[in-house]
């Protein structure tokens, strides 16, 4: 960066310096002999002033312009959107000082700036004169702590926006079948541990490839949305419905022993039975039906053999016919 001269308190004033505000006249003339011979560095628009990989031996103060966070080691000038800005009175580096590690980010000039450079050496000596730097250094170090634990939170808000999206199937809006690996296991284990009874449902349509083969497969995509609505629909808001794969959806039911398992079971399918496919089409469409096969927990199961049991007990509500529930 580009020398330009050496701070004078009659070029710059020190009251529009946050480290050094609110600090008594002889201390602000001590503080003024210390820094004097600091330099002023100009840095251009887009150069880099500290980057995130360097040591934390010096400390800027923006005396004209504005630093930002840059995103990219190579190329400074591409500055992060973010509304993180260093202004004139403003100051960078300031943590790495302190505990002699790297500087957290790249920090860029996003326009011509002048800056006041204090190395660490310097930077140390006013905080052991200063009480008010000492003070003011304080105050931003719980400023920066404040705005950093404000990205953290927002960024755990979007890990878990993502995290649930990537628990959602995208057709139905059930719940998909990594949301069923996660949460299956949960609830078996809480049954278990309460001595609740716990029990599943396995659903699959009926002859759908059949129905694809006739309608196309954006209508059997609506029939697949139609049959998730009546299942979402017929549940309790304790229950649960999840897409399994293909034309299978799974529905889970805590609390649930076998015979109030077959109610619900049986329920699920006269009202699938009776609902018709809202399609955007002008040919009457059949109505799709599913067999269920239903599976209630017993001792030392766990979800592996639970899904099987409730598969094998849809092949018999196949064999037995389609449209209809089995054990
Ligand atoms: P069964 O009564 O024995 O279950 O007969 P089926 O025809 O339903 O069973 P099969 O397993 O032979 O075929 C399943 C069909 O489901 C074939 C496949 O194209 C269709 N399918 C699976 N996923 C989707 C989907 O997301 N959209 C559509 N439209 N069809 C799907
Ligand atoms: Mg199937
Ligand atoms: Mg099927």
């Amino acid at each position: 960066m580009e020398h330009l001269k050496y701070f004078k308190d009659a070029d710059y004033s020190i009251n529009s310096i946050q480290l050094f505000r609110e600090i008594s006249p002889e201390n602000r003339q001590q503080i003024a002999n210390v820094i004097q011979n600091c330099s002023v560095v100009k840095a251009k628009a887009g150069q880099m002033v500290l980057d995130a990989h360097s040591f934390g031996t010096r400390v800027f103060i923006v005396l004209k312009g504005i630093l930002g966070n840059s995103i990219n080691d190579q190329d400074p000038s591409q500055l992060e959107n973010s509304k993180t800005q260093y202004l004139a009175g403003e100051c960078v580096g300031e943590i790495s000082v302190l505990d002699e590690e790297i500087y957290s980010s790249n920090i860029a000039a996003i326009c011509d700036s002048e800056l006041l450079l204090i190395d660490a050496e310097t930077m140390w000596k006013l905080i052991n004169e200063s009480n008010g730097v000492a003070r003011n250094l304080l105050q931003l170090l719980s400023f920066r702590i404040r705005a950093a634990n404000a990205q953290i939170r927002n960024r755990q808000k979007v890990g878990e926006f993502y995290r649930q999206l990537s628990m959602v199937d995208g057709l139905t809006g059930l719940h998909n079948r990594a949301w069923l690996n996660s949460q299956l296991p949960n609830m078996i284990e809480t049954s278990q541990a309460n001595g609740n009874p716990l029990s599943i449902i396995m659903v699959d349509l009926d002859h759908f490839k059949r129905f694809n083969d006739e309608y196309g497969h954006v209508v059997g995509d609506d029939a697949l949305q139609t049959a998730a609505k009546v299942l979402s629909a017929g549940l309790r808001p304790t229950d649960f419905a999840a897409r399994y794969g293909g034309e299978e959806m799974i529905v889970i039911l805590p609390n649930t022993n076998e015979q109030s398992g077959l109610i619900v079971a049986n329920r699920l399918c006269h009202r699938l039975q009776k609902t018709p496919v809202f399609a955007d089409t002008q040919i009457a469409l059949p109505h799709v039906t599913a067999s269920f096969g239903l599976s209630t927990l017993r001792e030392g199961q766990d979800g592996t053999v639970l899904i099987a049991a409730a598969d094998a007990a849809l092949y018999r509500a196949k064999e037995a016919g389609r449209n209809q529930v089995s054990l």
